[in-house]
Order: C-alpha cells, then structure tokens, then sequence
C-alpha cells in the first residue's frame, strides 16, 4: 500500500541543509506492521510523516495505495489522506474542549458534512476497549491509556486502511503501553496495515518487521 522510491528529504536552514533522509527505498504491503526504529535524529519522524502525506520528499517518489502524490491536486490529497490514513500520536492530541464523543467524530463530520447518527461512535469505543459512559467526558478526565483508546477511536472512525503511529506509548506507563499495543495488534490482524515509530525495544517487538534508520538511511 505504500512504496517509497529513492526519497530524500532535506530540511533547508538558515546555517545550512539537513539531510533527514537520503535515498530510501521501502515497500509496506496491506497487513504489514512495521516499527521504524534508530537514534533521535535519524529520520523516524521525518519518514513517518512523508508516509503519510503530511509532507512532501525533495527527490524521489511517493506512492499510497499505488497514486504516485505528486500527481495529486492538494484538494485530492487532502482526501487521500483523511480516507486512507489515520495518525496516532505521542502526546494523544486530543481537542481539549471537545468530549470525547465530539473527538471521535470530528473527522467523520469533516468527510461526512454531519454528525454519525448510528452509534458509530458508541462502537468504536467498545472495540478499543473502553464504555459509553465515558462519551460525554472531556480528555482531561480521562487516564493517559483511555485518551489513547480514544486518540486511536478517533483515528479509525473513516475506516482507514493504514494507521500510523509516532511514539504510540511514549506517554504511557509500560503496562498500559503493553495494552495498548495489545490493541494495535489487533487492529493489525483485522487487517490494517500499522507504521509506528519507537524507541523502546519491547514495543517494536509487537511488529512483524522492524526497520533501523542510521543518519537519514535504512541500515
Ligand atoms: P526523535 O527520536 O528525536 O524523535 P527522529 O528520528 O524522529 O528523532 P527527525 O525528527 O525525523 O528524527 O529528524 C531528522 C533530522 O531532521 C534531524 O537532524 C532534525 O534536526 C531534522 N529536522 C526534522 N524536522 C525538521 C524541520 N522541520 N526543520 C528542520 N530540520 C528538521
Ligand atoms: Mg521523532
């Protein structure tokens, strides 16, 4: 589903250039789950967010689900990636202000144009392992792993086919950690394809591949 082609990406900065990435090749199929590793500095981010379209290479090719992304208008990719991503991240971003409920479906109402009347909502939260009372809850009065259930509620709610995940449990406690992974496990057996970002050793061990980043290469 995704194919990385000869990718460079270059930070261009005041003092001079950062090569973040330099000549990737990567092919991810439908059902992988990767965890992209290496030391701070090494590109993990940098490539995560290229994977999913949240930036562009400077050189090389981009393929999702076989669309070349530079052929595609912003409109087109705006599209691309609310239909065929979701994102999970460190710090869970969720919008303080909205409930939990509200979270979850925010980005259905944006592909959607109006509110899930079908108990969507209600049965995401089941399948990631928390109830209904907590629907009408602000994040804050939520643990760290249940903001992370709904982080990961709000990221499946367009039936994505690829979750990508940067330091999915880096916030967590290594048991709610463990359970979290537990969850993307199962997301992956179901069949979606996960990329996640990690440093922890233990984490990546839930993945079926592992790829190591060194100074912007695959090693
Ligand atoms: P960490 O484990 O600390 O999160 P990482 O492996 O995710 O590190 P990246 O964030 O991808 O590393 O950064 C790779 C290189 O690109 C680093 O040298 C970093 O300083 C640089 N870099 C990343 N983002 C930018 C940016 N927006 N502008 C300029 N340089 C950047
Ligand atoms: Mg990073």
């Amino acid at each position: 589903v995704i194919s990385l082609k000869d990718v460079s990406k270059t930070y261009s900065l005041p003092f001079g250039d950062v090569k973040a990435l330099k000549n990737v090749y990567l092919d991810i199929m439908q059902g992988d789950f990767v965890a992209i590793m290496g030391p701070s500095g090494s590109g993990k981010s940098t490539m995560l967010n290229l994977v999913g379209s949240l930036d562009v290479p400077t050189s090389g090719s981009l393929f999702i689900d076989g669309t070349d992304i530079k052929k595609l208008t912003d409109q087109e990719l705006t599209s691309l990636r609310r239909d065929t991503i979701g994102f999970i991240f460190q710090q869970f971003n969720l919008i303080p202000l909205l409930t939990v409920k509200e979270n979850v479906e925010y980005p259905y109402i944006m592909k959607y144009r109006h509110a899930d009347n079908e108990g969507r909502c209600e049965e995401l939260l089941f399948r990631v392992g928390l109830t209904d009372q907590m629907l009408h809850h602000k994040p804050t009065e939520l643990s760290g792993g249940q903001q992370q259930r709904v982080a990961i509620a709000r990221a499946l709610v367009n039936n994505p086919k690829i979750l990508l995940c940067d330091e999915p449990t880096g916030n967590l406690d290594s048991k709610t950690g463990a359970q979290v992974m537990e969850l993307l496990s199962e997301l992956n057996e179901q069949g979606k394809t996960v990329i996640m970002v990690t440093h922890d050793q233990n984490i990546a061990e839930y993945a079926k591949r592992q790829i190591v980043l060194k100074d912007g290469e695959i090693v």
